[in-house]
């Protein structure tokens, strides 16, 4: 725990000192669960929002993207169920007077138990060595067996609370449990409510004419209110899909988890129209391909798993969400949803205008099911940066930081570097930053030892970098570092941008989807 958190603060640190993110408005002291991307941080946000959208809508025929407006009609919300049942159960602590969420409290507690499942797998991998069977010892050793079936037990109780809205119940779970305020110990706990996350707002100049409206608390609703527009407009045919990215706002409970919950936030969500008994197909596929998209940026598989629902939302007939280890342990990245045709249905219903689908094949009209994909672009900036940065020990005994971002998604693929800052060196290294701009995003920096420059480098995400010294005047040829490696290659000029191409070309990068 106290590694996890050390290593979370350095997350958030380097993020600081390296141009990722800075706390909003920092110099009137923050505002809390709100944060700015600074100069990297908006490019890798960029970059993340591209390999999103061209994997979803430009790798698909069949899926297109809208960009509808953040202000929608306030009845979207309650055809959408946002104005009953966007809500999350809230608990006080009367002793230190903090707010939790009363479903995280349980949630973090099985956590727990679930760290000491972890223990006792490395235990008996250290026991066991090379002929350790991970799958065996889970399904057969008494004591985490035990353990897996508490936490199931738990989380099977808070699932069924929640959905009756037995919120006494909830409150019944945590004294029983023994949860303590995780900042003070304290048990003394307030009833369980429920508390919308909705953020108001008023559209219109005068009092007597302002209509009261919400900000989204999700980009899905615009989507569905312009189904039948881009079906018809895009003649679109069953199955397709229409993707959004955009922001979204939720008035959060808590929100202590840096950009892992904020306030204000962007989703990257893709709704995806079927024929009506065939969302359990479309799941499967959504689940495997978009485990896929995640996996082809190279991160370690193992801090990614499934999670599928016990406790369905008011829309869903199945749900999964794919969780990913952050510093503070296994979290939902990515929601993948069967919503079925409640939302359709609901516009429907309060709109009094047909959204039905004419399919030709079986003569008849019918509302879509739809399956959706929705992952936050701010939680996938996360995953990203926390798992790539990483202190190294060279084998010189010195140490360095490293950002081993995705080369595809790194915010400057390469740094112009001139040796020295003399003998004509600069102008080579103008002339080359100047030619590979046409193509990529490149960083010129003529600073400090070139030594200094390439840890700088290093730590800040850039694949390479690209040295010009003085055999660059002889024979036009320069050397090329490679971030992760930290090997140099003398290249000629010529042949530098098809180098950074190959290794950072996002078609490159998608074929791995396939
Ligand atoms: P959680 O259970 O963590 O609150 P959720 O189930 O409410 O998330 P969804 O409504 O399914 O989340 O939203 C889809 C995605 O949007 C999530 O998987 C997450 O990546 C992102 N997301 C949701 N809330 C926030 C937030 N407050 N800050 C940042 N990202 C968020």
């Amino acid at each position: 725990m106290a590694n996890e958190q050390e290593s979370f603060k350095k997350v958030i640190s380097h993020a600081k000192e390296y141009g990722y993110i800075f706390p909003s408005s920092e110099i009137y002291d923050g505002l809390s669960a709100v944060y700015d991307y600074g100069q990297n941080g908006a490019e890798l946000k960029k970059n993340i929002k591209e390999y999103w959208w061209k994997a979803m809508v430009q790798m698909h025929e069949n899926i297109v993207g809208v960009d509808s407006a953040i202000f929608m009609h306030p009845t979207t919300w309650k055809a959408s169920g946002h104005v009953d049942a966007f809500n999350d159960p809230l608990i006080d602590n009367k002793d230190s007077k903090k707010r939790y969420r009363a479903d995280v409290l349980v949630e973090d507690h099985a956590a727990k138990i679930e760290a000491k499942i972890e223990k006792e797998v490395k235990k008996a991998e250290k026991r066991f060595g090379a002929d350790f069977d991970k799958e065996q010892f889970l399904s057969t050793n008494p004591r985490v067996l035990r353990y897996q079936e508490e936490i199931d037990t738990i989380l099977k109780r808070l699932g069924r609370s929640l959905e009756k809205e037995d919120l006494a119940d909830v409150k019944a779970l945590i004294e029983e449990l023994g949860i303590a305020d995780p900042d003070t110990g304290s048990k003394n706990w307030t009833d369980v409510k429920q508390f919308n996350l909705m953020f108001g707002t008023k559209l219109g100049a005068t009092a007597e004419s302002a209509m009261d409206l919400y900000l989204r608390p999700e980009t899905a609703q615009g989507i569905f209110v312009n189904y039948l527009n881009v079906q018809k407009t895009g003649r679109m045919k069953i199955p397709f899909g229409i993707a959004q990215i955009g922001k979204a706002f939720r008035n959060e409970i808590v929100a202590r988890q840096f950009i892992f919950r904020m306030r204000e936030f962007e989703q990257m969500e893709m709704q995806f129209f079927i024929k009506p008994g065939t969302q359990q197909e479309w799941y499967e596929y959504w689940k495997e391909h978009r485990m896929k998209w995640h996996l082809s940026l190279g991160i370690d598989k193992e801090n990614y798993r499934y999670h599928d629902h016990e406790k369905l939302a008011h829309y869903a007939d199945a749900a999964s969400d794919i969780e990913f280890r952050f510093p503070f342990g296994f979290k939902e990245l990515e929601g993948i949803h069967s919503r079925t045709d409640f939302d359709l249905a609901s516009h429907e219903r309060f709109s009094g205008k047909k959204l039905q689908y004419f399919d030709p094949e079986e003569n008849k009209s019918y509302i879509p099911y739809v399956l959706e994909t929705s992952i936050g672009l701010d939680r996938m900036f996360l995953a990203v940066f926390s798992s790539a940065l990483q202190e190294e020990e060279l084998e010189n005994g010195t140490s360095r930081t490293v950002l081993r971002l995705p080369a595809v998604l790194a915010p400057y693929k390469a740094a112009i570097l001139p040796l020295v800052k003399k003998d004509g060196l600069p102008e080579i290294a103008r002339k080359i930053f100047d030619e590979l701009k046409w193509d990529f995003n490149v960083d010129y920096d003529e600073k400090d030892a070139v030594g200094r420059r390439y840890r700088r480098q290093d730590a800040a995400g850039t694949p390479f970098c690209i040295t010009v010294d003085h055999e660059t005047l002889d024979n036009e040829t320069v050397t090329i570092r490679h971030r992760d490696s930290m090997e140099q290659k003398r290249v000629p000029i010529s042949d530098l941008k098809g180098i950074i191409d190959e290794e950072t070309a996002m078609s490159s990068w998608l074929k791995r989807i396939q």
